[in-house]
C-alpha cells in the first residue's frame, strides 16, 4: 500500500470506531457518577484569551512556558488552545455570576485538550480530559469526596486496582513561599548536578524541583528538606482529616512528599493516581484544592477543589486490564438480498428490525451472495437473513446462524417477532431517544 497524500499532524491522532466504544462507555461512567453526586455539565471553549492560562496556570509552570498552542488574530490578540480544564471553568464560573449560586457550586466536563510537548506514549498534542470542579467550601470533606469520585469512576472503568494514589499537602501560600526559601538554600551549591530544566526551575518555581522525573534530581529531591517542617496548623489539621475521610471512605491512598503537581495554583491538597506498573510513572489523573485561584481570576477569595483525568491514558490501563467495554455497536443481524424485488422488501424489513432496537445492516448494493455473505462475517454479525427470488415468492426467508454456520427457511411473515425472540427484547425498542 502506497503512503496516504495526507497524515493527521504529529501528536494528534484520530479516535477510530473500536476507541469510541471506550470513549462511550467512560463518558457514561463519568456522567453517571457525577450527576449521582449533583455535578452539572460545562463546556468552555476550546480556546480562550492567553492571561485566562498565564495567570491562573502560571507563568513558571511547563504548560505555560513551552506546552501552549497559540494564535493571533488579525488585529493581534493572542488567544490560546485550553492545555487544561480548570482555567477556563473558574473564567466562566465569574463572568456568569455563578457566585450567586448556591454553594458549593459542582461542574463537570468531558472535552478535548492541546498540549504543545513531545509527543510518546501516552502523551499526545491533542487529548481528552474529563474532570470536576467544586468551587465554594474548605472543608477537607469535599477534598475526600472529590478524591472519592475519581477512585469510584476507576473502579466502574476496572482500574482502580491497577492504580495507587498518590496524595499530598503542600500547604498555604504562606507555606509555600517559606519553604521555597528552604529549598533554595538547599539547592544552592548544587546547581551541578541538577538537569537543565531544573537549573531553571531554582530562580522560576523551585517547588518543581521536588517532582522533576531524572534520575540525579530524584536523588537530590529525596534528601532535600521536607515540606512537613514548615507547615502550618491550619494546612497540617486540614490534611489529617482528609487522611481520615479517606480511611473512613476505604480509599487506599500512599502519602508521597515530593508529590507537587506542575501547575502554580494549588494549595493544601494534591493528589494523583498513578500505574502500579514497575517503571512507569505515568499518572491517569490528579487534582487538588486550589483556593486562590479565584481571587487570582479577579473574584472574591473562593475556596475550590477539583481533578482531571486523561481519558487516552484511562484507555490504555483499561486494554491493560483486559477489560472491553459493553459493545452496543455490535451488528446482530445482517440482511443479505439477491433481485430488485427481494431488494425492495429488505429495505422494509432492515428498519421493521431496527424499530426493534436491533443493530442491523443491509446490504443494498449488488454486490454477488458469497460477498455479500463475506462482509456480514467481517462485521461479526450473529445472524443473517437472506432473502431471494425464490424466498419472496414463496413467503419465506432464510435465517443463518452465523457461529455455528447452521441455517433454515422460515416463514417471512413472523421473521421480526423471531429475530426478537433470539436476541432478547431490547428494552429501548420504540423508545424515543430522549426517554433512554
Ligand atoms: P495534569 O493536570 O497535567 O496532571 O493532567 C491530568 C491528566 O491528563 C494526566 O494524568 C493525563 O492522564 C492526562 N494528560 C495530560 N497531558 C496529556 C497529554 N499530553 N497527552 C495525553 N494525556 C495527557
Amino acid at each position: 500500500m502506497s503512503a496516504p497524500l495526507y497524515q493527521s499532524p504529529k501528536g494528534v491522532h484520530d479516535v477510530l470506531p473500536d476507541d469510541h466504544l471506550y470513549f462511550s462507555f467512560i463518558k457514561k461512567v463519568v456522567r453517571h457518577h457525577c450527576r449521582r453526586a449533583g455535578y452539572r455539565r460545562i463546556s468552555t471553549p476550546i480556546f480562550e484569551d492567553i492571561e485566562v492560562f498565564t495567570r491562573s496556570i502560571g507563568g513558571t509552570s511547563d504548560i505555560v512556558e513551552k506546552e501552549m498552542f497559540t494564535l493571533e488574530s488579525k488585529s493581534g490578540k493572542k488567544y490560546a488552545l485550553k492545555p487544561e480544564g480548570t482555567a477556563g471553568v473558574v473564567r466562566a464560573y465569574l463572568e456568569h455570576g455563578m457566585q450567586q449560586m448556591p454553594k458549593p457550586v459542582e461542574l463537570y466536563y468531558i472535552e478535548p485538550h492541546f498540549r504543545y510537548n513531545r509527543p510518546q506514549k501516552g502523551r499526545y498534542r491533542q487529548f481528552h480530559q474529563f474532570g470536576c470542579e467544586v468551587i465554594g467550601e474548605s472543608d477537607p470533606a469535599v477534598d475526600a469526596q472529590v478524591i472519592y469520585l475519581a477512585y469510584r469512576i476507576n473502579q466502574d472503568l476496572g482500574i482502580a486496582d491497577r492504580l495507587s494514589l498518590q496524595l499530598n499537602t503542600i500547604g498555604s501560600m504562606e507555606d509555600r513561599v517559606k519553604f521555597k526559601e528552604d529549598l533554595i538554600n538547599f539547592y544552592t551549591g548544587k546547581e551541578r548536578s541538577l538537569c537543565e530544566d531544573c537549573k531553571r526551575r531554582m530562580l522560576e518555581n523551585p517547588l518543581r524541583l521536588l517532582d522533576c522525573k531524572e534520575e540525579d534530581c530524584q536523588i537530590l529531591a529525596s534528601m532535600a528538606p521536607k515540606f512537613e517542617n514548615v507547615i502550618c496548623n491550619e494546612s497540617k489539621e486540614h490534611f489529617e482529616i482528609l487522611k481520615e475521610y479517606l480511611e473512613e471512605l476505604n480509599v487506599p491512598y500512599e502519602l508521597n512528599p515530593l508529590l507537587v503537581r506542575g501547575l502554580d495554583y494549588y494549595t493544601h491538597t494534591v493528589f494523583e493516581f498513578w500505574s502500579k506498573k514497575e517503571g512507569s510513572q505515568n499518572a491517569t489523573g490528579g487534582g487538588g484544592r486550589y483556593d486562590g485561584l479565584i481571587e487570582i481570576m479577579g473574584g472574591q477569595p473562593t475556596p475550590a477543589v477539583g481533578f482531571a483525568a486523561g481519558i487516552e491514558r484511562t484507555i490504555e490501563y483499561m486494554k491493560e486490564a483486559g477489560i472491553r467495554p459493553p459493545n452496543k455497536d455490535a451488528v446482530a443481524i445482517f440482511v443479505a438480498q439477491l433481485g430488485l424485488v427481494a431488494k425492495k422488501k429488505s429495505l422494509t424489513l432492515i428498519n421493521k428490525l431496527r424499530d426493534q432496537g436491533l443493530n442491523v445492516v443491509g446490504a443494498v448494493g449488488k454486490d454477488s451472495m458469497k460477498s455479500q455473505m463475506g462482509l456480514a462475517d467481517r462485521l461479526g454479525a450473529q445472524y443473517s437473513l437472506i432473502l431471494g427470488q425464490i424466498e419472496v415468492q414463496e413467503g419465506t426467508i432464510i435465517l443463518r446462524d452465523m457461529k455455528k454456520g447452521s441455517q433454515e427457511t422460515v416463514s417471512y411473515e413472523g421473521i421480526v417477532d423471531k429475530m426478537v425472540e433470539l436476541l432478547g427484547k431490547n428494552p429501548l425498542a420504540n423508545k424515543k431517544l430522549w426517554e433512554e
